[in-house]
């Protein structure tokens, strides 16, 4: 079964300009539309949901919950979504970040807004609510990826929770992160949720499946969090995902006429260097390739079932030895695709960044952070400033827009470190597309998080229980306001030049 919201994003797409009072009208109309299709419906079996909450931003689909419809629905599983991010839009309703304040994320403090009349999510949920009743699901999961996704991801487990006899299991890579947090609160499981899930989806989510098919017990479940007899049960993780082996995601749900024509991709899970010491991205996630036939395969079924050209690698970094294959089999099937990528500074030749470009790698994300020795070594970069250069100005030559991310404020750094990165900037500024700079945070499992010793610094604020970001002060030495700022001033001129630099070669070329 599919949700047509095609038709709900006719109604409010084509209302976007009008003015206030219409708005109003169209927010209690659209509810009235029939949005789910029950033409697919079967009675016989057991049906799935899957639900995307707001607020995520990016224009790119999500990856995770298309993979796992992909499972579902390739198992032959009566599968339902709704892109809830996307109603939610659709629904004239003002597309900004809640107004819970989220610098509380303690489990008090998030229970008490999400119980409230303040819930900035409430009506509108309970309204979405009335509608999936109707459907009587078996099964319904919430993905919370983000932490933006949280308020509205948990006021809709709990409305459904007690609106439906449906199984609910949240999932996604925040919920993940905090898991082992929430497992301290068993009455999570009574107030939102039946099940967690954590970890890798796409096979325990065939084995949930099975369990609310009554096929197997709970307890054989992989990667399940539950609650038995008052205790928090949590199942061993399954063995890593073959990701040769798994089925392909199904984006069919989304109306590409109306959406941008550009979909994720991914050919490895987890990072191969996986070393850097403020880096938590790939926790608990091995790393592993997928065949590049299979790449292929899944390309061509794109192009040809959605008509999409545009693709964008996700991973965080793709293995120069590999990109290299890849490139070999996009040109050799003439596949006539754009692709954008991350990549580490390292084993790359001039030769490869020429055939990456042929085969259609237009974009590359590269993972500067500093250009300081002593930080890079603080970080545990395993990249060296001389590669750096030669790399990005190959890559420009090669015609690939660069994008370069740089990280201030790494724990001890001094105004003079900064700067240093500053001027490399300044230096290579003209083979530079975008400079995405951030300031440092401290990732719940990162090496740092775990030794925090090591790199001089203090965790100096309780740790917030939905929060996968910790607070902590640097001992010794460091940089002050005024000298922050002036970094930020510096890298914002550099910015504009790069901007300048891009009208007169990339501009003109696209
Ligand atoms: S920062 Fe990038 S290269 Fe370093 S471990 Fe994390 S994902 Fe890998």
């Amino acid at each position: 079964m599919y949700i047509c919201y095609s038709k709900l994003k006719n109604i409010n797409m084509s209302n976007k300009n009008k003015n206030k009072e219409e708005g109003k009208v169209i927010k209690q109309n659209w509810l009235k539309k029939p949005w789910i299709d029950t033409k697919y419906t079967n009675c016989n079996r057991k049906k799935f949901l899957l639900i995307f909450p707001p607020l995520y931003f990016s224009q790119l689909p999500q990856l995770g919950i298309h993979s796992l419809i992909g499972q579902l629905r390739g198992n032959g599983y009566d599968t339902s979504f709704i892109n809830l991010n996307q109603v939610y839009k659709n629904s004239n309703q003002v597309f900004r970040n809640t107004e819970y304040p989220y610098k509380d994320l303690t489990y008090d403090a998030i229970c008490k807004y999400i119980f409230s009349e303040k819930n900035y999510y409430l009506n509108f949920i309970k309204k979405i609510v009335c509608s999936i009743k109707k459907q009587q699901y078996d099964y319904i999961g919430i993905s919370i990826g983000l932490d933006s996704q949280l308020i509205a991801g948990l006021t809709l487990a709990a409305t459904i929770k007690k609106e439906t006899k449906a199984h609910i299991n949240i999932g996604g890579n925040y919920i993940t992160r905090i898991s082992d947090n929430i497992m301290k609160y068993p009455d999570f499981f009574d107030k939102y949720t039946h099940s967690i899930s954590y970890g890798e989806g796409e096979i325990s989510i065939i084995e949930l499946a099975k369990y609310i098919e009554n096929k197997i017990p709970i307890k054989q479940v992989p990667n399940l969090i539950y609650k038995k007899e008052n205790k928090i049960i949590k199942n061993k993780m399954a063995k890593p995902v073959k990701l040769s082996e798994i089925k392909i995601p199904d984006f069919s749900d989304i109306d590409f006429s109306k959406s941008n024509k550009q979909l994720p991709l991914t050919v490895n899970r987890g990072c191969y260097w996986g070393k850097c010491s403020f880096c938590d991205m790939s926790y608990s996630l091995p790393f592993s390739v997928k065949k590049i036939d299979k790449v292929i395969e899944e390309i061509k079924i794109y192009k040809e079932k959605y008509n999409i050209s545009n693709f964008y690698i996700v991973d965080e970094s793709v293995v120069p030895e590999y990109l290299d294959k890849l490139c070999d089999a996009i040109i050799e099937n003439n596949l006539n695709i754009n692709i954008s990528i991350s990549m580490r500074f390292e084993r790359i030749s001039k030769t490869l960044l020429e055939k990456a470009y042929k085969a259609g790698i237009k974009n590359i994300a590269w993972g500067l952070e500093s250009a300081n020795p002593r930080i890079l070594n603080l970080i545990n970069k395993g990249i060296n400033i001389q590669d750096i250069e030669k790399i990005i100005k190959y890559s420009a030559q090669a015609k690939i827009k660069n994008i370069i991310y740089v990280i201030f404020n790494f724990p001890t750094e001094t105004y003079q470190e900064a700067m240093d990165t500053i001027i490399f900037l300044k230096k290579i500024y003209k083979y530079l597309f975008y400079i995405s700079y951030g300031k440092f945070g401290l990732g719940r499992y990162s090496q740092i998080a775990l030794n925090p010793q090591k790199y001089n610094i203090e965790l100096v604020q309780e740790q917030k229980d939905f929060s996968h970001a910790l607070g902590f002060k640097v001992l010794g030495e460091y940089k002050s306001k005024e000298e922050q700022d002036k970094i930020y001033k510096e890298i914002q001129k550099i910015q504009l030049l790069i901007n300048e630099n891009n009208k007169k070669y990339f501009m003109k070329s696209t």
